[in-house]
């Protein structure tokens, strides 16, 4: 049944349920489409409540099974899932720049990168390791266990359709939890693809499950079904605070991976060239439709104007088309909502002030969709615009001067934000100071790039909290249990 309409790069049109492909009842579907062409690439299941309740079923069937398996077991399979996405990592990332749009060269990346999760995590869930603490009894022994909490409910967004899975997929599995993953509903076709690499694997039925659809009546069904134990949400802030209050009903252990305000500050000592590197790399990446992008750029008076004309040269230099074609840097935005939302901050921050140095308005490309915005560069950002305080999710660059390291990480800190920040200085003392003054979950030093599967990714205030990667994210599918032995 590959009924997909994306030539060989197809993929099932149907939902991985139990070990199954199926059909919503009634042929219930929605269509996704291209957002650079507007191509319609598949119809694909909306699952209602009863569905959705049938994949909790067989995640919790299986659960026994996987978790009695040892540990070894379970990371052989999540490394050979891995093996799997690079073996198909072409396909893969054809299918992704389809449906999300972004460049052929990312979607390879984001592949690679989705994979490595699995890498770690199928290791690390070989060191679960519990401990044997000394009582205060000398007759009793206390021993600490790690478990998996059970079934996980896994909910992620469009701009990383691979990655955002396999980042809470692969320890989900490897602690021995069983999952129910619902996409997003924009690009729900890298998911499918990654379900039948599972089935390929050998997973036990039940053990991986999707479900797609409508968002809330999928959302609901984990909230109030007691099976699910574990909702690991990567998206917006707003529906991540919905999501808390409903997960209040069931206690559902939470991780929650919401959105950023990353201020970016360039100091009068650093390296020029690797910083303006780094502030294209972290921008403009993905068309700005990343939590952790930039989004306010600080720069210090001494070298402002080097900064400007470097970062204004580079900005000039990406190509923007749709991500299959050559050299192109910068794709689509994922819908018509995301266009209107970055021509509503360039307006604004050119009516409070802000000049445009590069780009500031759409690119129309004869054949595709109107959905291309030019990498745009501001000059003179000032904190009542509005994209120095929403996410702009868009290839939009602002730029403020400052003076003073004190100044400027008041100015970087006074955010609801705390997911990524980035500075760059050469003076290893200042390094120190800013890393730990900076109240942010990730600080890029000198680095524009700091996301890997080593590192525990996850922010602080309303980015939210728990963190996926490194050893530390064994945690969050896992409870301590301890046992009071007296002998
Ligand atoms: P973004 O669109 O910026 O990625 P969202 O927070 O809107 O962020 O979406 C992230 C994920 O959350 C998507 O899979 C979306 O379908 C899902 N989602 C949105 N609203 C709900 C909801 N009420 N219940 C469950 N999931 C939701």
């Amino acid at each position: 049944m590959r009924a997909i309409l994306i030539g060989e790069h197809g993929v099932q049109s149907a939902n991985l349920i139990g070990g199954e492909w199926v059909r919503a009842a009634g042929g219930a579907g929605h269509q996704v489409t291209n957002p650079a062409t507007d191509a319609v690439l598949a119809e694909i299941p909306s699952m209602g409540a009863d569905e959705t309740r049938q994949a909790i079923g067989s995640a919790r069937d299986a659960w026994g099974g996987w978790r009695g398996r040892t540990a070894a077991d379970r990371g052989a399979l999540v490394g050979l899932l891995a093996g799997l996405m690079r073996r198909d990592a072409d396909r893969l990332a054809r299918l992704m720049t389809a449906e999300q749009g972004k460049p052929l060269a990312e979607a390879a990346g984001e592949i690679e990168y989705a994979a490595s999760f699995l890498d770690w995590a199928g290791e690390e869930g070989k060191r679960l390791f519990g401990d044997m603490i000394p009582a205060s009894d000398a007759s009793k022994r206390i021993l600490v266990l790690r478990q998996p909490v059970g079934v996980a409910a896994i909910i992620t967004p469009w701009n990383f359709p691979s990655a955002m899975i396999t980042r809470k997929l692969g320890p989900a599995l490897a602690a021995g939890c069983t999952a129910v993953i619902k996409p997003s509903e924009l690009t729900p076709l890298s998911a499918i693809a990654i379900g039948e690499l599972a089935v390929e694997a050998g997973f036990p039925p039940g053990v991986v499950n999707i479900v797609t659809g409508d968002a809330a009546t999928i959302g609901d069904a984990f909230f109030d079904d007691d099976r699910v134990r574990k909702l690991s949400f990567t998206g917006s802030t707003g529906v991540g605070q919905k999501l808390m209050a409903k997960g209040a009903k069931n206690l559902l252990r939470l991780s929650m991976e919401l959105g950023g305000h990353a201020p970016f500050i360039v100091f009068e000592d650093a390296d020029l060239d690797k910083a303006i590197a780094a502030a294209v790399s972290c921008k403009y990446r993905n068309a700005g439709q990343t939590c952790i992008c930039a989004n306010r750029f600080y720069v210090q008076d001494a070298i402002y104007d080097r900064f400007m004309s470097g970062f204004a040269e580079a900005v000039r230099a990406l190509k923007v088309g749709e991500g299959t074609g050559e050299g192109v840097a910068i794709g689509p935005l994922i819908n018509d909502k995301a266009v209107e939302k970055v021509e509503k901050h360039v307006a604004d921050a050119r009516e409070k002030g802000g000049r445009v140095l590069v780009g500031g308005e759409r690119v129309n490309i004869d054949g595709l969709a109107d959905r291309f915005y030019a990498p745009t560069l501001i000059d003179g950002m000032t904190p009542e615009m509005l994209l120095h305080t929403e996410e702009t999710f868009g290839p939009v660059a602002a730029v403020r001067r400052f003076t003073t390291e004190d100044e400027v990480v008041a100015w970087a800190n006074d955010s609801e934000f705390g997911l990524a920040s980035y500075f760059f200085t050469r003076d290893a003392s200042r390094l120190m100071r800013v890393a730990e003054a900076l109240e942010y979950g990730i600080v890029g030093a000198n680095d524009g790039g700091p996301s890997t599967a080593q590192a525990p990714f996850g922010g602080v205030k309303h980015s939210g909290f728990g963190r996926e990667g490194g050893k530390y994210v064994m945690d969050e599918y896992t409870e301590y249990k301890y046992v009071s032995w007296a002998l």
